[in-house]
């Protein structure tokens, strides 16, 4: 694994938007910067080469959806998920990561995981991130036409219908599938 300096990539938030919203560009950035021309984002890889943060997938309480450990540089995601709550999950452990919201270890709660029902601000920040670096939106609107369907672009991206409905409706793109 690359020995890498987290604090490189740390977010400053030099200008004050809604965190939020912030923090789902924040997200979008992360996945320009890593040159992604199509879909899907290739969540697991780019933290492991880019941010040097191991991944390891395991059977962990259904309540949990990942162990974040920095001491050990990883982040242990619970297997027994659906693969698009665990790609969803590591994008949003990064968010976390780059966002400067934890300390070195943290428990994820299923219930957190998810783009429309925060329950506390980081939490919130850490979706829109997800959402921003899975679902960026110069990709969106590349493929966003009457060719397709939401849906079939959840399955391209690689996410839940509900988060591709979710952010279709934040870039208020849903009049371009009509
Ligand atoms: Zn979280």
């Amino acid at each position: 694994m690359r020995k890498v300096n987290l604090d490189d990539f740390i977010y400053d938030s030099g200008q004050k938007q809604s965190e939020t919203k912030a923090a789902r560009k924040f997200g979008e950035k992360t996945a320009k910067e890593a040159s992604y021309l199509k879909p899907p984002i290739d969540v697991f890889s780019l933290i492991e080469n880019k941010y040097g943060i191991k991944i390891r997938k395991i059977s962990l309480n259904d309540d949990i959806s990942a162990i974040v450990d920095l001491e050990q540089n990883e982040i242990i995601i619970n297997e027994d998920k659906p693969y698009y709550h665990t790609r969803f999950t590591a994008a949003h452990e990064l968010g976390h990561i780059l966002l400067k919201h934890k300390d070195r270890k943290w428990k994820e709660y299923s219930s957190h995981i998810s783009d429309s029902n925060p329950n506390k601000p980081i939490e919130e920040e850490a979706n829109a991130f997800a959402s921003g670096l899975l679902m960026p939106e110069y990709l969106l609107k590349k493929l966003a036409s009457k060719q397709t369907t939401p849906n079939e672009l959840a399955k391209l991206f690689e996410v839940s219908q509900e988060a591709m409905w979710y952010s279709i409706n934040n870039y208020r793109l849903l009049n371009r599938f009509i």
